[in-house]
């Protein structure tokens, strides 16, 4: 008779060989596998769960759109009688009152999100997956990766019947929360300032809120916590509260579940009214909401994505975005990695800075929002009431990490208007949003868009700002890392992608020519009519790096 481990060499299948395997079937796994099928690849996914599985984290962006259509899925999500999602309203800050903002505010090209049902929206985008070539095995759950050789990593797989070791060069660990590699390679860090929990259920019947804000996301500060309430199909609502999760624990310790979500949803005025004839259909359902990073997001054969490289407090609903643009980047990474070696390193340090950027982008702006709604003195506010910039980082520091150097929009916009934020930092918006204006209206003096040969910019002599520096960096192209010119400044640290054209430009700049002799240099050669094409755009670019900082004042030739 054959013994234990006889029976389970018995039940191994031979080992397959992949190009790419990737670990988990969310937004970010079914998207990277996608990308990366399309350009070719050999890629199967595994999944633990077998789809439609449940899922938290109903409330979708706007710019997540435009992935959304890349991946070739928009028709089939906007087939599925999602709730069309036009903003968010909130009550939170001084204003009792609930206040709304819409997308179109600030994006007009894409004006709506949805709200959807996890189930539905994450098997569309699996079924996607397999509809590119990925070969996609459900009800598989990946026990081990092994980088012990040279060669690719192996894999090992175990599903209901057998388990099964498979080989591959790349691996993408889009495992979401459970963070495969992440805690494998104990890689995860989490942040002090957002430990967090949340109790969830869903209900029939809520109230919707009047038109036209029926389809937003409504959000609701109490005195321990914050409480979410998402419009789904079928007159279901999403209902959840985040609470301090020591203190949600020690609750939780003494009283039942259901007595907590009750106890915490009464505290909410609005969304208990909302409730009040409602039906709740599931038992509620309490989980972690503890954000967090890894120390490294790429490695030798490894890319983490979404969930499974980090997670940022869901107040901005961010999380299936940066899981879906992540999976744009991965599969540009990988792809230039198989490709091209000589861009593994320098795309994977590209790679893990544009993911931060996003990562610390929604995690200053919650952070403030956190500090800026001062109507409780309960622990769950004061706690979060510090602003998170350290001493020697001045508020204009902290809000151009916050903002990435742009001028504040969407959410940034509504902290500083509706919100109590500090001072010191609404001082340093202010100033730095008046400083672009002079800017920009100083330029607009200067160029004449109907003559552009005849602008007064030309004859004009630029300065770059101390600190500009140009430098040949990994950007993303067409679906892969490619080389080409990235500008940082002091007022754009973590750099921008330019044109050759508009790098060779700035190099020139010397504080002594005017911009007249720094073009017949830069376009000495081409034909006139060409030049004629360029001009208008170099004069535009000029303008821009003015208003950004990157050139720090012009004087008369
Ligand atoms: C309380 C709360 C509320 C939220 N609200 C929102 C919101 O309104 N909007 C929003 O955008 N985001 C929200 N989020 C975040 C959002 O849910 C996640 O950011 C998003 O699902 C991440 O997608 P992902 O693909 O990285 O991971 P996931 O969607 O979690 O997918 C990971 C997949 O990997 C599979 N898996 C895990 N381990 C293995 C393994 N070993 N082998 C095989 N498969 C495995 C899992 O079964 C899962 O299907 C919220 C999160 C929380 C905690």
């Amino acid at each position: 008779m054959a013994n234990t481990s006889d029976s389970q060499a018995a039940s191994r299948l031979d080992s397959q060989s992949h190009t790419v395997i990737v670990i988990g079937g969310g937004p970010g796994g079914s998207a990277a596998a996608t990308l990366l099928a399309r350009q070719g690849f050999d890629v199967t996914l595994f999944e633990r769960e077998v789809f439609p599985r449940e899922h938290v984290g109903e409330s979708l962006l706007p710019a997540s759109i435009p992935i959304l259509e890349t991946l070739g899925v928009i028709d089939e999500i906007e087939a599925a009688g999602f709730t069309p999602k036009f903003g968010a309203t909130m009550v939170w800050g001084r204003d009792p009152q609930p206040w709304s903002w819409h997308f179109a505010e600030t994006n007009a090209t894409y004006p709506n999100a949805y709200q959807v049902w996890r189930p539905t929206f994450d098997h569309i985008l699996l079924r996607n997956a397999a509809t590119h070539g990925v070969t996609v095995r459900e009800g598989c759950r990946v026990t081990d990766v092994s980088f012990d050789t040279d060669g690719p990593a192996a894999v090992t797989i175990e599903s209901e019947s057998n388990a099964e070791v498979h080989h591959a060069d790349w691996i993408v660990d889009a495992s979401g929360q459970s963070g495969f590699l992440a805690r494998q390679l104990d890689l995860r860090t989490h942040d002090d300032f957002f430990r967090n929990l949340a109790v969830y259920s869903y209900f029939r019947g809520a109230k919707r809120l009047p038109e036209p804000d029926a389809g937003n996301i409504f959000i609701e500060a109490f005195e321990h916590g914050w409480s979410w309430a998402i419009p789904l199909p079928d007159d279901v609502m999403s209902v959840g509260v985040v609470v301090d999760a020591q203190w949600g624990g020690d609750q939780l310790r003494t009283i039942s579940t259901d007595q907590f979500f009750h106890d915490q949803l009464a505290q909410t005025g609005r969304t208990t009214a909302m409730l009040a004839d409602a039906e709740r259909l599931d038992p509620p359902r309490i989980i972690r909401d503890w954000s967090y990073t890894a120390q490294r997001l790429v490695g030798d054969r490894f890319i983490l994505v979404g969930d499974a490289a980090c997670f940022i407090d869901p107040l901005f609903s961010s999380g299936v975005h940066l899981a879906l643009s992540s999976a744009v980047l991965a599969s540009a990474y990988v792809t230039s990695a198989l490709r091209h070696p000589d861009l593994r390193h320098p795309a994977a340090e590209v790679y893990t800075q544009l993911y931060m950027q996003q990562y610390h982008q929604f995690r200053e702006m919650a952070a403030l929002f956190y500090a800026s709604n001062r109507t409780s003195d309960s622990y769950f506010w004061e706690a979060r009431r510090i602003t998170q910039t350290t001493d020697d980082v001045s508020p204009r520091e902290a809000f151009i990490a916050a903002v990435a150097g742009q001028p504040p929009q969407g959410y940034e916009r509504v902290v500083l208007e509706r919100g109590e934020a500090p001072a010191d930092f609404v001082e340093g918006v202010a100033e730095v949003e008046a400083e672009r204006q002079r800017r920009d209206t100083e330029m607009a003096r200067l160029i004449d868009n109907a003559w552009p040969n005849r602008s007064p910019m030309l004859d004009a002599v630029p300065t770059l700002a101390d600190g500009v520096d140009v430098a040949r960096k990994p950007v993303v192209g067409d679906g892969q890392f490619e080389w080409g010119a990235v500008i940082s400044s002091a007022t754009r640290p973590q750099g921008a992608p330019v044109s050759t054209l508009v790098a060779t430009l700035v190099l020139r700049i010397d504080g002594q020519r005017s911009v007249r002799h720094l073009l017949d240099d830069l376009l000495d050669g081409l034909p006139e009519q060409q030049t004629a094409q360029l001009l208008p755009g170099l004069l535009t670019a000029l303008r821009i790096l003015y208003v950004d900082g990157i050139i720090a004042h012009w004087r008369s030739a």
